[in-house]
């Protein structure tokens, strides 16, 4: 059965998708079998997994919509070695269109069960809301996994989400949990940055992960070549650091 985890912070630009799939290239690279699922119109998870957004004749859109099957509109990218339900634009719509039909939260959730026994990993790169998007994301999902840098307001931005994770592991979803905080972009020269690290590890204890994301340049380019930087540049400091992460994430499922 293969484990589902969200990629949530309705923050922007705290590097979800940067975490999707760079997580994804290194379950694959330690012989995992890896879907991963674009819930942001914005299409950068889908474009910096070498799937051109554009030339998709299928996305997560008409998962949603009931109009195609997840193996009808998933794609292989070849380059980083799992799979891609990618999303572009047309995503923006299923907002408004989920609004009259039933059980529009567990869309994504039903649609998945059919190929429950293809993957060990499915990883859903959420878009920064907590809208039905990413509700649909957390229904199906075993864990969040949360990306946050290590800045002033870290901790209070997270009572939203963690009062949006509880709703839903009240409501809709009892497997419901955060897996973790991933702190990224992280640069221990910076005081605050390790004071603010303290503290969260004070907060959330074992829910911090051991693996630190440095900010590395590298990361930040590879998806201008539409690759995860686990790919493109595989002995760069942020590469090695999402191999770690992808390790930490086999052994913690492990008890799950
Ligand atoms: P959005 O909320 O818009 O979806 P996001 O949370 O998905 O954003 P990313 O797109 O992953 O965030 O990252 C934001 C920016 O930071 C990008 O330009 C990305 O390349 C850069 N970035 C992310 N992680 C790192 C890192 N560890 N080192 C350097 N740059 C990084
Ligand atoms: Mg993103």
């Amino acid at each position: 059965m293969a484990k589902i985890f969200c990629v949530a912070n309705q923050k922007g630009g705290v590097g979800k998708t940067t975490t999707t799939v760079n997580l994804a290239a290194g379950l694959a690279k330690v012989g995992q079998r890896v879907l991963m699922i674009d819930l942001d119109p914005q299409g950068n998870a889908t474009m910096g997994s070498g799937v051109d957004k554009r030339k998709l004749d299928l996305t997560v859109y008409d998962v949603l919509l009931e109009s195609a099957s997840v193996a009808e509109a998933r794609v292989q990218s070849q380059k980083c070695g799992y799979d891609v339900l990618g999303a572009n634009r047309e995503l923006t719509g299923a907002e408004i269109e989920l609004v009259p039909l039933e059980r529009r939260e567990m869309r994504l959730k039903q649609a998945l069960k059919a190929v429950d026994g293809d993957y060990d990993f499915v990883l859903i790169d959420c878009p920064p809301s907590l809208s039905m998007l990413t509700l649909n994301g957390l229904c199906c999902a075993n864990g969040v996994i949360v990306p946050m840098q290590c800045e002033y307001f870290a901790l209070e931005g997270l009572t939203d989400l963690v009062n949006t994770i509880k709703q839903v592991h009240a409501n809709l979803n009892k497997d419901l949990q955060i897996i973790g905080l991933l702190r990224v972009m992280f640069d221990p020269r910076i005081t605050l940055q390790q004071q603010v690290s303290e503290q969260l590890k004070g907060h959330f204890a074992n829910k911090v992960f051991n693996t630190v994301i440095p900010r590395n340049v590298r990361l930040a380019e590879a998806p201008s070549y539409g690759l995860p930087g686990v790919i493109f540049d595989p002995s760069s400091k942020g590469a090695q650091a999402f191999i770690a992460f992808a390790e930490e994430m086999v052994e913690r499922i492990k008890g799950m």
